[in-house]
């Protein structure tokens, strides 16, 4: 079942939501050749238990760590380790949630580790645009795989592909919450948007097919063909007056 938030809902998702932003942000800051991803992650757990949040991620069906950071060919749900070491040109998706007050918030961006090729700052730019373009979409009776294929639309015109064994996903008071959300479809198809649904939309984008394999940690999904991939993550509140975008610093 799809749970309508009221305003005062939303409010406590944005408060949850502003907290992974700011947290992102400190991250972004952290990005440098030379520093684990233990390091990040560290960082990222001391400020969100430090204001009195829960990072969402450990523990859930037992992942191990506050962050999911997933470097070049890795897509999502990489898991940060002492021994992984950043290095110049390389791309990181950070992902974050936490659990603040019962209300959980979820974003992710993609960052470049110093100065990156062309094909991956492309990737970045893309992949960044086309959840612009989902978001914009995100009207009440609009449908939900006009979100999915504007994605999809802007991916695939820029020669990238889309992962599909990962989607977005409705959030709450659950991290993840129905609707399932894919990164393709077909317009004017899928579920009648409301307001008062709340929408964590992530596209992967991958520079090759968008095949997938999981390593055998149980957890990292990579690319097959061991290509570049990104990865943005936004929740949002649908409303009357359209998308309003929860994981941000802004107003
Ligand atoms: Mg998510």
């Amino acid at each position: 079942m799809i749970v309508l938030r009221s305003r005062r809902e939303i409010e406590k998702l944005k408060a949850a939501n502003r907290m992974v932003a700011e947290v992102l942000e400190l991250l972004k800051k952290s990005v440098r050749p030379g520093i684990s991803t233990a390091a990040l992650d560290k960082i990222a757990e001391e400020e969100i238990v430090g204001r009195g949040a829960r990072p969402a991620f450990k523990g859930y069906a037992g992942f191990p760590a506050t962050l999911c950071t997933s470097i070049n060919h890795e897509i999502v749900h990489g898991i940060p380790s002492r021994k992984r070491k950043l290095k110049e040109g390389d791309i990181i998706s950070i992902d974050v949630g936490v659990c603040l007050d019962g209300y959980y918030g979820d974003a992710a961006i993609t960052v470049p580790v110093g100065k990156i090729s062309n094909v991956a700052r492309n990737l970045l730019e893309v992949t960044r645009v086309s959840l612009e373009k989902a978001i914009a979409r995100a009207w009440p009776g609009e449908r939900l795989h006009t979100l999915s294929y504007s994605v999809q639309e802007h991916a695939e015109k820029n020669g990238f592909s889309v992962v599909r064994d990962f989607v977005g996903h409705g959030i709450g008071t659950e991290l993840h919450e129905p609707p399932q959300i894919p990164n393709y479809g077909r317009p004017g198809t899928g579920l009648l948007l409301k307001s008062g649904m709340v929408l964590a939309i992530e596209p992967m984008i991958n520079q090759g097919s968008w095949e997938v394999d999981v390593l055998a940690d149980g957890w990292t999904a990579v690319t097959r063909d061991r290509k570049l991939s990104a990865h943005f993550e936004h929740t949002i509140a649908i409303t009357d007056d359209g998308p309003e975008i929860l994981s941000t610093l802004e107003d």
